[in-house]
């Protein structure tokens, strides 16, 4: 894997920000996007511009087929067993929403127990509690051990039949822990819950065989695996997804209306209401392929070394503490200096060029318990080197001795 010409593929991150040469770390929040899906948005609203399915002409025909062209090969990269079991959503907050809602009106009574941990984002917290709220449900949280791993006898604990749902996050972007979802849903499912993987932070990383980890659910953002904003994936069992109610209504999910009574599309059309995100849902193709060609295992090796070294490098700097020190881990390092404010860290390397992204990373009550109200936090990607490396670390050096 020759990393310069990955990073040739990159435009923007030839560009100098403070006339420093850019070294972006910020790829948890979201990742660079490579000239070939760049390329495809301009060629669709140069070539394909159109509506989707309902159209009898030449464009509209295309469309549709670039725009199912993704779908397919969103289903191969997560390796579900069938289109129909792929949804086009806005992002991973999306697709946790909709299963929140939809199954949560379905299969959630009051009493139940819905799963989660404490690490999760901030849009695996809220729709639960909405749903809890509505439901008079119970909230249960799996606790986080001072390494930043999940406590595995606690949540054998805390899983009981009452349990209806666990939502559990596959790698934690405030810590990069990579959690034992495989083990969880096998857990889970013995006792007859279901269970929905936040795959944000997986899903640029690692390969994703939904099929194996038997998942009920699965959902990811293409923003984060080099593709555009505003599209994503949920991944639902068909068995399931053919009992829940519809997410939202309106045009394309439904089969006949009339005002007495509505029948719903077929799956996945069932939950894809509305015009849907096109151009950017036919861009995606390219970045998936994109990985693809790269291969997720090289992706995996090479941000292994660079977690490894980044981990090295700043385990030298005085008074710096690492948050999160799981086993395993995806190529995310957040960090706590004594005596300095996170915010001003970000702040000054700013102004060398580099991008971090300092704060609660929408986990706050992970900060909570921590005992912190924030981190600087380095991500990388498959274009990032241990060059880039070097100067942070330097930088950062620097920047916390004349903020001392
Ligand atoms: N879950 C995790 C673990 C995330 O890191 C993020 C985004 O940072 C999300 C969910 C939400 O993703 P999005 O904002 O793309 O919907």
């Amino acid at each position: 894997m020759n990393i310069k010409n990955i990073r040739a593929d990159f435009p923007i991150l030839a560009q100098s920000i403070q006339e420093r040469p850019l070294i972006y770390f910020d790829n948890a929040a979201t990742s660079q996007k490579p000239q070939v899906v760049i390329d495809a948005i301009t060629h669709y609203y140069t070539h394909l511009n159109s509506n989707v399915h309902r159209g009898a002409h030449t464009l509209a025909e295309r469309a549709t087929i670039a725009f199912e062209r993704t779908r397919e090969t969103a289903r191969a990269f997560i390796n579900a067993a069938s289109v129909q079991e792929v949804i086009f959503v806005k992002g991973t907050t999306e697709g946790i929403n909709l299963v929140a809602q939809s199954f949560g009106t379905h299969s959630i009574e009051q009493g139940d127990e819905i799963l989660i941990s404490e690490m999760e984002h901030h849009s695996n917290i809220v729709p639960w509690q909405i749903l809890a709220e509505r439901k008079g449900a119970i909230l249960k949280v799996i606790p986080v051990s001072d390494e930043g791993e999940l406590d595995m006898e606690a949540f054998d604990k805390l899983l009981t039949e009452k349990c209806k749902m666990l939502a559990i996050v596959h790698v934690s972007n405030a810590l990069g822990t990579h959690n034992p979802v495989k083990q969880m849903i096998q857990k889970a499912h013995a006792v007859g819950a279901k269970v929905l993987v936040d795959g944000a932070q997986s899903s640029p990383h690692f390969e994703i065989d939904v099929q194996d980890l038997d998942c009920d659910f699965y959902t990811f953002s293409a923003h984060k695996v080099y593709g555009p904003t505003g599209i994503g994936i949920l991944y639902g069992k068909k068995e399931i997804l053919d009992e829940l109610p519809p997410y939202m209504g309106g045009g394309e999910m439904i089969k006949e209306v009339t005002f007495a009574k509505t029948s719903y599309n077929e799956l996945p059309y069932k939950f894809e209401a509305g015009t849907p995100n096109i151009g950017d849902a036919v861009a995606f193709h390219h970045a998936m392929e994109y990985v693809n060609q790269i291969g997720k295992k090289n992706i995996a090796t090479h941000e292994e070394e660079l977690l490894r070294y980044g981990t090295e490098k700043l385990s030298n700097i005085e008074g710096l503490t690492i948050i999160g020190r799981a086993k395993e881990k995806a190529s995310v390092i957040s960090f706590i200096v004594k005596g300095v404010h996170h915010y001003d860290i970000g702040m000054l390397l700013d102004s060398k060029g580099i991008a971090v992204r300092t704060g609660h990373h929408c986990t706050q009550p992970l900060m909570s318990r921590f005992g912190i109200d924030g981190t600087v936090r380095a991500s990388f990607a498959v274009y990032n080197e241990k060059e880039e490396i070097d100067m942070f670390a330097k930088e950062l050096a620097q920047t916390i001795d004349m903020l001392r």
